[in-house]
């Protein structure tokens, strides 16, 4: 069964052989790793290989602390005011995108000052803004945005435009290492890993050295992002197995797939399949982003009416295409074409698509 969830989604199907391979016991170990000390030196070199597979990746320099945390990207919400604007009287800009950025925003309301200066709820967030839609201020503490909005379905090109003294701060959640990046462009980018990075219950927090000083002293020891960059994400015990499922995707990403360009090629001939058998299906196929800012990740559509919806949903499964229905906000069809799914899950679903029109448009 191909699997489109949008998250916890597929994960590349040779890592998860390694797991099972792996899990009773870890070759040289004598144990599951489920079993062993985070302080062991077993544990300590997996955790050193995932971040160094992700520093290599990415290519990230020494000015910035890789961290594997726990809390979802949910905790970023509040951990990233709390440390960079709670009782320092400076402002944090948002761009509000769609849901996870409007979350977001919600959640860094409680830490401290906060100015929207972009949303884009009027067109429904089909979109995401251009440069001359906004100005960020020469002293916010910090410019945020989502790089990829899981539930619209829209994702920016490039980086917002973001003055060189303010911090660019991103969730990466639904896109993280699916195309290269040029980290020196961020504060702070942040994802969970459950989309395209590995299993529910590690985040990783990619953080420019100069911001781990900013913090309130009388912050949460958990929240203060200081302690874990001290403590090589062990200020207290990380979710290892999550850790260890992440170094693999990372190095299957890095050995199998030939890296971050490579991925990015594939991901953009996998969602350009799909999008192309929306365009040639307009009346039938109703695309929620505009073109230019459609997400390379969350696949996005509506039908013509909810009773071809659900007939669509139900056929699709039958042809083992799992879990296509759209997000409850929004509903219509959610396609989640993440890493791990191989061309061979779009093919089908783009021949189901193409299908399911002519015999019902
Ligand atoms: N941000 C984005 C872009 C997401 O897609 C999600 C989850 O779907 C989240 C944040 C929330 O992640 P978590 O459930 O790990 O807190």
């Amino acid at each position: 069964v191909f699997n489109f969830s949008a998250g916890p989604a597929a994960m590349p199907a040779p890592v998860l052989k390694q797991l099972q391979e792996e899990l009773l016991c870890l070759p040289g170990a004598g144990a599951s790793l489920m079993e062993l000390s985070h302080r062991g030196q077993v544990f300590t070199d997996i955790l050193h290989d995932a971040e160094g597979t992700i520093r290599a990746l990415y290519g990230i320099s020494d000015d910035y602390a890789v961290l594997f945390l726990q809390g979802g990207a949910a905790l970023q919400f509040s951990m990233i005011p709390a440390n960079l604007i709670r009782g320092n009287g400076k402002t944090a800009q948002y761009l509000v995108t769609g849901s996870w950025a409007k979350k977001a925003l919600g959640e860094a309301k409680k830490e401290g000052n906060v100015e929207v200066i972009y949303d884009a709820k009027d067109s429904n967030y089909d979109h995401v803004p251009s440069p001359s839609d906004y100005k960020v201020r020469e002293d916010a503490a910090y410019l945020y945005h989502c790089s990829n909005e899981t539930i619209q379905g829209v994702q920016f090109g490039e980086e917002p435009a973001c003055p060189a003294g303010v911090p660019l701060v991103c969730d990466a959640s639904s896109d993280l290492l699916s195309r290269p990046l040029e980290i020196n462009k961020y504060g702070i980018l942040y994802a969970c890993a459950q989309k395209n990075a590995g299993p529910a219950g590690v985040t990783v927090v990619i953080i420019r050295r100069d911001l781990l000083d900013h913090a309130p002293a009388d912050l949460a020891g958990y929240m203060t992002y200081k302690n874990h960059a001290d403590n090589d994400s062990m200020w207290n015990t990380p979710p290892t197995f999550a850790v260890w499922a992440l170094g693999k995707v990372a190095r299957w990403l890095a050995d199998d797939i030939g890296g971050l360009e490579a991925m990015q090629k594939i991901n953009e001939q996998k969602a350009k399949r799909l999008y192309d058998v929306i365009d040639s299906h307009r009346e039938f196929y109703l695309g929620h982003a505009k073109a230019e800012y459609r997400s390379k990740m969350n696949v996005t559509f509506n039908l013509p009416s909810d009773e071809l919806l659900g007939k669509f949903v139900k056929e699709a499964a039958a042809n083992e295409l799992a879990s296509l229905k759209g997000h409850r906000s929004i509903g219509g069809i959610r396609a989640s074409i993440y890493n791990a799914m191989p061309r061979e899950g779009v093919e089908a679903l783009a021949s189901f698509m193409t299908d399911f029109a002519s015999k019902n448009g």
